[in-house]
């Protein structure tokens, strides 16, 4: 089991979302089909109502098999993306017909299924039928990019076809149901579009983008000709008494990989006394050195260096002459600048 799926089975234990209308011991395949479906555009707030009516309305798939069109679409008035609901109803009648009210188990029934894309397909499978399957959504990717800083957009075939490669590596076969819970729940409350909580993740010490500070770039983003896009970044300059810098490895994959560098983080000032109490409790800041840019081919890193006294700082700490080898050109360009 890889370290990504094995950190997410253990957080799922305690932080995993286990009390949804849909979630049931066993799973019931139709009600994961029905919330899945359901999931697809909306979230998932908004979704329990509608699919707590929607069930009431038509409790199983011979019920919605049986319904008119237009008792469908008024179960599913108010969600909006009409065209879920009418694949839906066509798909329960092809379940109907075609499998005797029993919904498929085999990838390739399911996935040929009106309204029902590969990761739902897995989705499905995974949390309805106990099935071993990997799944894609939207949540997914996210993490996933992140974790592996898949370079490129998603619109880009080969950028899909490397995260459906990654999302099968680290698809579990045993607990394979919690795993597809829990990557989805972690893409959901987390690891967040803007501003994830690194802190609180399970996965964060083998996660790329975080280990690089780079959870902003990640995923890419559509690109335009006319600007990069741009990230900040926080270089902390930690100095003791006798004038010797702080510096530490980077890791081996990710920006100036294995170079050395200062402490690094998120440019806000929270987190930057966060850190630098965690470094030395005696350390306080010094001065603010001015920002800088630092272009790379996909994005400008801003950098604002933060000068640090450091009393008693010992371990990396190095003389200022032995510091030009090994060092980014950023971190070269502060060091010979500063006194
Ligand atoms: S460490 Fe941060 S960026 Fe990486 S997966 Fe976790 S929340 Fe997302």
């Amino acid at each position: 089991m890889t370290k990504l799926a094995q950190g997410l089975l253990n957080w799922f234990e305690n932080h995993g979302r286990k009390n949804l209308p849909w979630q049931s011991s066993p799973p019931n395949v139709y009600h994961i089909w029905v919330s899945e479906v359901m999931l697809q555009q909306t979230q998932v707030i908004t979704v329990i109502d509608y699919f707590n009516r929607f069930i009431k309305a038509f409790p199983d798939i011979k019920a919605l098999a049986n319904a008119k069109e237009d008792e469908v679409m008024a179960a599913w008035a108010g969600l909006g993306y009409y065209s879920r609901a009418l694949n839906l109803h066509k798909a329960a009648k092809i379940i109907a017909s075609k499998y005797g009210g029993m919904f498929p188990k085999s990838f390739e029934e399911v996935v040929s299924l009106p309204g029902i894309g590969p990761s739902t397909a897995g989705a499905i499978l995974s949390l309805g039928s106990n099935i071993k399957a990997t799944i894609l959504d939207g949540n997914v990717k996210r993490v996933l990019s992140r974790y592996h800083r898949v370079e490129g957009h998603y619109s880009k075939g080969p950028v899909i076809k490397e995260l459906w490669k990654l999302a099968a590596l680290h698809t579990p076969s045993t607990k394979n149901a919690h795993y597809t819970q829990a990557i989805m729940d972690l893409g959901a409350t987390i690891c967040t579009p803007k501003n994830p909580d690194c802190e609180s993740c399970p996965i964060s010490s083998h996660c790329l983008a975080c280990l690089n500070n780079e959870q902003e770039i990640f995923p890419h983003k559509r690109s335009t000709k006319l600007s990069k896009p741009e990230r900040n970044t926080a270089f902390l300059i930690f100095k003791n008494e006798k004038q010797e810098i702080f510096l530490k490895k980077r890791p081996s994959q990710g920006i100036w990989g294995g170079l050395w560098s200062f402490e690094e983080c998120q440019d806000k000032d929270s987190i930057i006394s966060q850190k630098i109490k965690q470094h030395n409790t005696n350390a306080t800041i010094q001065m603010k050195l001015e920002k800088f840019k630092h272009g790379f081919t996909h994005y400008d890193l801003w950098i604002s260096p933060v000068l640090i006294d450091s009393p008693g700082g010992s371990g990396n700490y190095y003389k200022k002459a032995s510091l030009s080898k090994g060092v980014p050109a950023p971190v070269k360009k502060i060091i010979h600048s500063l006194e």
